[in-house]
Parts: C-alpha cells; sequence; structure tokens
C-alpha cells in the first residue's frame, strides 16, 4: 500500500510516518529528510537548496521528483509512506506517472488537520528544546521561515486536498490529538483503504 501524508509545517507528519514504518513494515520518503541530507553534501545543489529551504520557501519540482524517482527503485513490499511530498500539483502528476511506471499506484491520501496557531507553537517548541538539549535548531524553525512556510503551504500545497478529494482518495483526520490518538485514526483510515 502505498499512501501521501498531506498536511501543513508541523501536522506530525515525519512522527506518524515513523510508527505506519514500525507497525505496518512500510518505508517512509521524506523530500525534507532528503533535501536537509542534500543541505549538507556541500554540492553546488545543497546550497542552492539549503538557501531555498531556509527561508522556508519550495525547492524546485524538478529536484524533488529526481529524489523521490532515484528511491522508487527496487522492491517494497509493505509499501511508501509519501511524506512532505507530493507538495504541488505538478509533484502530484509526477508521482502518479512514477508508480504507474512501476505498475504501482497510490491508495490513499490522508490530511492531517491542525490550525495554524498550534503549528506555530509546536515548531518554535521544537526548535527550543532542541536548544536547551544542546543540538541546533532547525536553520527554518524561526518565526520567519515558519510563516513563508505556512503561506507556501496554503498557495501551493493546500490545492492538493482538492485534487485528491476529487479522485476519491482523500480522508482527514483531526491532527490535535495525541501521538497514540492520532496514530489510531490513521490506521482506521488504512484498514479500511
Ligand atoms: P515541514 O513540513 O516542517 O516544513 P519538511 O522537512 O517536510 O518540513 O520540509 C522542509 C523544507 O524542505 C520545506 O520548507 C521546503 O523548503 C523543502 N521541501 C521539502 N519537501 C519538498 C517538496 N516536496 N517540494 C519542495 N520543497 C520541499
Amino acid at each position: 500500500m502505498n499512501i501521501i501524508l498531506l498536511g501543513p509545517p508541523g501536522a506530525g507528519k515525519g512522527t506518524q510516518a515513523s510508527r505506519l514504518v514500525e507497525t505496518r513494515d512500510m518505508i517512509q520518503l521524506s523530500t525534507g529528510d532528503m533535501l536537509r541530507e542534500a543541505k549538507t553534501s556541500g554540492t553546488e545543489m545543497g546550497k542552492i537548496v539549503a538557501e531555498v529551504m531556509d527561508r522556508g520557501d519550495l525547492v524546485t519540482d524538478e529536484i524533488v521528483i529526481g529524489l523521490i524517482r532515484e528511491k522508487l527503485d527496487g522492491d517494497n513490499k509493505g509499501g511508501f509512506i509519501f511524506d512532505g511530498f507530493p507538495r504541488t500539483l505538478a509533484q502530484a502528476d509526477a508521482l502518479s506517472d512514477l508508480l504507474a511506471e512501476k505498475g504501482d499506484r497510490l491508495d490513499a491520501v490522508i490530511e492531517m488537520r491542525v490550525d495554524d496557531e498550534t503549528l506555530v507553537q509546536r515548531i518554535l517548541g521544537r526548535a527550543r528544546e532542541a536548544e536547551a538539549a544542546g543540538n541546533a535548531a532547525r536553520a527554518d524553525d524561526n518565526e520567519d521561515s515558519i510563516r513563508t512556510r505556512l503561506m507556501a503551504y496554503y498557495k501551493q500545497t493546500a490545492p492538493l486536498i482538492g485534487y485528491y478529494h476529487a479522485k476519491g482518495m482523500l480522508s482527514s483526520v483531526d491532527g490535535l490529538g495525541g501521538i497514540d490518538e492520532v496514530a489510531g485514526e490513521i490506521q482506521k483510515v488504512l484498514d479500511k483503504a
């Protein structure tokens, strides 16, 4: 089963994806993680990516689609969880083409709903926790970048909600509950998919 976790920054996509890796033996594909890795690589691509990400804007479709294409090669019995991808309609189309090329398809899209104020507080809390533990906070976990990321979500990513709804693939869960509670909601959706 291949699924997308869709939602604004701070909605908890990464947390729930890690759960599914454990409980369902799925493979998590997080473009955010892949891009952060590229950022530290010291390559020309890494430098371009760093600037865009730190500001909170989206990296080009070409770059992220290329990253995903590389990861879809090979076997995946438990299926893929797309976390933070697709973020634009062009990425959504590319994903269905890439899966079709493998003779595969998308089974469900789960939208995680969380209000803006909670998102901002969660992300700023995460940054403070990292710093208190002596680690560096993510370069884009500051108030300016968070606002830019939210705007990018509403302008470029939120249209995917309508797109997948029209395809009959969308389910929404309340992302405000505790981690276990949200995981339970997601399980229910997947059991029906
Ligand atoms: P969050 O969901 O908290 O914003 P991510 O780790 O998913 O965090 O993404 C961090 C940043 O990486 C984004 O703000 C964006 O710059 C870039 N990014 C991640 N995934 C994509 C994507 N699919 N398309 C374009 N940019 C992306």
